[in-house]
């Protein structure tokens, strides 16, 4: 049985006609930059998460950086971020010369303990900074709240949570990365939104900002040549955005997909010890990024299972071994092992599944059934 993390290229022979035929639309055109199908695709993407605004960009690692250089923030200025992340979301605020403040997530959600917010601002604080990891909506609500009484701007890494929907406590809904002052997503090919390439963009609700964005993506200049702030080099090219217009069409199917292979993960791993599952939590609607198991019984047995597994050609992913503020190119932060137990115990145990919106059930009863076995066999011994 062929089975991977990732199956970009099922994916697109569903739907092969249309995007051969957007890609050549734009070959044939010549307008490779900025091109008219950009401005259609970021159209579309606008209505889709209904935000009025939406800036295109080159990955989401850009996105992250412009946010931050829109805010106007000093060397200094904290960030206050959640440890255990994907690297990018802490780089920017290392290279921009602020400061990654760093706090606990909940071992159920993954997602930034917001109890864990307040003791982390200082005076010097400027921007709170949730991820919504693996596909599911940080708890926005206590994050704006806070943020309000602080003064704080609140800036959403969504790159893992494209379509998403955030719950709030009155029961109306928004999507993950158009509820703070700014939403950074990114469209890396393995992404639940992924384009043949890189790519990236931001999102937000108040006009004066999402112009900022837009001004520093295109250097600064609003009109061409005219530099009116320091800005990037950061676009989103017209061939990509051919292939993301087109998927954005199945969005919502490559969604439900994901949370049915999810549903059906759960139900085959039931009752399964040594194996936690993932929660679904009821403030949003997990759009599933990764089905992402704890292997209670830590890092050695984790690993041995994950060697086991691919022996069975059964690939898996540790996302992540090590917590942010524990990397090595992190050292200058002062951060120490024991600072955030939570974190430093879920890179001991995380192990993803193969997840993606092609995936059927005869490859989950080959992964659950031989990760059953490999599983029951290593805590007997042990
Ligand atoms: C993928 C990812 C990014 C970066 O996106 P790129 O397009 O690869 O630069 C940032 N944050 C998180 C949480 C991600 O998963």
């Amino acid at each position: 049985m062929n089975i991977q993390m990732v199956d970009t290229i099922t994916q697109y022979q569903k739907v092969q006609s249309e995007i051969d035929q957007s890609v050549l639309e734009v070959i044939r055109s010549g307008a490779y930059i900025n091109g008219p199908i950009v401005k259609q695709f970021q159209k579309n993407l606008a209505a889709f998460l209904d935000v009025p605004h939406v800036i295109p960009c080159a990955n989401g690692t850009d996105a992250l950086q412009v946010a931050m250089m829109a805010l106007d923030l000093q060397p200094g200025d904290e960030v206050i971020t959640p440890t255990f992340t994907y690297i990018a979301t802490v780089e920017v605020i290392a290279l921009l010369k602020l400061r990654p403040v760093f706090v606990e997530v909940n071992p159920d959600t993954f997602n930034m303990d917001v109890s864990a917010i307040e003791a982390a601002i200082t005076p010097r604080t400027k921007v709170i900074l949730p991820v919504h990891l693996y596909g599911q909506s940080a708890d926005m609500a206590p994050i704006l709240e806070i943020a309000r009484r602080h003064g704080l701007h609140v800036i959403e890494d969504t790159a893992q949570a494209i379509g998403a929907d955030y719950i709030f406590p009155d029961g109306s809904r928004q999507k993950a990365g158009t509820i703070g002052d700014i939403g950074a997503t990114s469209f890396y090919p393995s992404k639940n939104l992924g384009a043949f390439g890189d790519g990236g963009a931001l999102f937000s609700r108040n006009p004066e900002l999402a112009e900022k964005l837009w001004i520093i993506c295109n250097h600064g200049a609003r009109v061409k040549y005219y530099h009116e702030s320091i800005g990037v080099n950061s676009r989103l090219d017209s061939v990509q955005a051919a292939i993301l217009d087109v998927k954005l069409r199945h969005l919502q199917t490559y969604s439900d997909a994901r949370r049915e292979a999810a549903r059906r993960y759960d139900s085959l791993l039931a009752g399964l010890e040594g194996v936690v599952t993932p929660v679904w939590h009821d403030n949003g609607t997990h759009v599933f990024h990764q089905y992402t198991l704890r292997i209670t019984g830590g890092r050695e047995l984790r690993d041995t299972l994950q060697r086991e597994l691919a022996a069975k050609g059964v690939p898996s992913m540790i996302y992540y071994p090590v917590p942010t503020h524990l990397q090595k190119g992190y050292e200058a932060y002062g951060y120490q092992a024991g600072d955030f137990p939570v974190s430093e115990r879920l890179c001991e145990e995380v192990l993803s599944l193969p997840m993606h919106s092609e995936l059927d059930e005869a490859q989950q009863v080959y992964i659950v059934t031989h990760l059953r076995e490999i599983i029951q066999r290593l805590i007997v011994n042990a």
